[in-house]
This record gives C-alpha cells, structure tokens and sequence, in this order.
C-alpha cells in the first residue's frame, strides 16, 4: 500500500493541514501523535488544531423555526476550515443520510439519517455567513445530498443569491443524476460549480487524486457562476 501524505500549506495564515487517509493506520498514528489531535472529516483526515475546524452539532429545529423557515434538511454537521474538500478553504455541510452505502465508506456514521437533525436552512445560512470572510467557498456532502434534493436545491439557490461558489460531492454519477429527470436534481447540477462524483471504491483508492477517496470519482466542473 502507499503512504502518501499530503501537506497543505497556507504561508499567509500559518497553518498546515495534514492530509493522511492514503497512508497505513501506523504512519497516520504516528503523524498524528507528533502533529497534535486528529480529528476525522469525510473522505480524508486531517491532522489539525480543533481551534481552525469549529464544528456546529446539529439540533433539532424548535417550533419558532420551524415556522419562519419552511425548508430543512438533514445535517449531521457544518464545520469550517476544510482544505480537503474542494478548492480552498471551505465551510462545509455534511447532511445526514446516505442510501447508496459504498463498502468501506468512511463515514458510515452519516448513513442513518436520525444520526443527524431536521435543521432549518436560515440557521445553516447564519452560520455560513457568520464565517463569509473566511473561506472560499461551500462544500455539500454526505451522507448523500441527493437523496434529499428538494432542500438542498433550496440551500443552493440561497448561497448562489450570496454569490458563493459552491461543491457538491455525490456517490451517484452525474450520468445517474442526469437520468433521475428530477427538477431539484436538474437545478442543483445547474446552478453548482463543481460536482465530485461517483460512490467510494476502496480497491482504488490508491492515487485517488486532490479531493477524491478512489480513482473512479471524477471533478465535473459546471460552468454556473
Ligand atoms: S456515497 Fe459517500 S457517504 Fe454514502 S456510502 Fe458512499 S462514501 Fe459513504
């Protein structure tokens, strides 16, 4: 197996990020150990003071929420900070639940949607905002973003009214997306600027590239602005 490590490096804000999913358990054990506390994202781990990867735990929208905003989606977590999941810095939204299931998937605790909460969108947008000058851009991931469109195709119409460029990671092929023939899918994929695609195939993860877990997901770029 490789062990390849990548490093990012971010001269201007002093900070190193530390990207070790391709590498054996041993050799990210040890980077860790010398590094600091490891703290698990998606597809990739990086090695990091929790200070730069604040995370937002999810709670269950109240009454008042719920009927000021009537678009929720299921999160399982929004932190900030990610330099592994899309170009950038970026805040990211991981939704909760995924039907697709990729055998040694690395998250498997984002499989089960109740993991998660139903939060309403103007709290996710508050928080992005609150972080608008620090990042790049907004990552969507899962779980499975596809499997709850309608929502999350509001959630993108929202951040493209805010001018913010926008990620989407997929287990479901854009040819599979394309296919479904759905009017939420149709304004998602026409209104991101990336796609990353494709389910999680352990035996090729090996040299899956920047921002992939395995060698069959591609960088679909989608010339929305
Ligand atoms: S699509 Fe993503 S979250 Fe779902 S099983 Fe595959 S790797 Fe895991």
């Amino acid at each position: 197996m490789n062990n390849e490590v990548v490093f990012v490096l971010e001269p201007d804000a002093g900070r190193v990020t530390v990207e070790i999913s391709q590498a054996s358990g041993q050799a990210a054990n040890d980077l860790a150990q010398d590094l600091g506390r490891r703290v698990d994202l998606n597809c990739a781990k990086p090695a990091s003071d929790t200070r730069y990867l604040p995370v937002l735990q999810p709670h269950p929208a109240t009454e008042d929420e719920s009927k000021t905003d009537p678009f929720s989606i299921w999160l399982y977590r929004l932190y900030h900070n990610s330099v592994v999941d899309g170009p950038g810095r970026r805040s990211v939204i991981q939704t909760a639940g995924c039907s697709i299931r990729c055998r040694q998937c690395f998250v498997p605790q984002t499989h089960d949607r109740k993991n998660g909460a139903l939060v309403p969108l103007s709290s996710i947008l508050k928080e992005i905002i609150s972080y608008g000058a620090d990042h790049d851009g907004v990552t969507i991931l899962g779980g499975e973003p596809f499997d709850q469109p309608e929502p999350v195709a509001e959630l993108v119409s929202r951040l493209k009214d805010r001018g913010i460029h926008i990620t989407v990671y997929s287990g479901y092929t854009i040819e599979q997306l394309i296919e479904r023939r759905a009017s939420s899918v149709h304004y998602i994929l026409t209104h991101i600027d990336l796609l990353i695609d494709g389910p999680f195939i352990g035996s090729m993860r090996d040299g899956a590239g920047e921002y992939r877990g395995s060698r069959n997901q591609r960088i679909v770029g989608l010339t929305n602005q």
